[in-house]
């Protein structure tokens, strides 16, 4: 019977039901990938006010160049997300960052 009582106690003393979810750090929210351009752009969706860029590198290292709106997109930009698009660019590793749905101004002056 002691085999049992290990288990019974190793159970106890776990207070999260997935342990593989208990990491300390929650993880941060994280811009999603729309689309990669055939050159290997990578185009997300910015997170609401969101300022620097989320790309990690290979290490992991977090690229937090800025984000500035950018005009000068191609005409594969063009297509797929209109030629008067809302675009942003990380200056430091290029990738394009859409403005997020949610983070539209509340003045009503856009009209369909
Ligand atoms: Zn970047």
């Amino acid at each position: 019977m002691r085999g049992w009582a290990t288990v019974e106690c190793y159970i106890g003393r776990s207070p999260m039901a997935n342990p593989k979810y208990a990491a300390s750090d929650t993880p941060a929210p994280v811009a999603e990938l729309v689309d990669t351009l055939s050159d290997g752009t990578k185009v997300k969706i910015r997170l609401p006010r969101m300022r620097a860029c989320g790309e990690k590198d290979e290490k992991g290292k977090l690229c937090a160049g800025h984000l500035k709106r950018w005009f000068f997109f191609g005409s594969e930009v063009k297509q797929k997300f209109g030629a008067d698009a809302e675009v942003y660019r990380c200056e430091h590793c290029k990738t394009l960052y859409l403005p997020n749905p949610d983070e539209q101004p509340r003045t009503g002056t856009l009209s369909y």
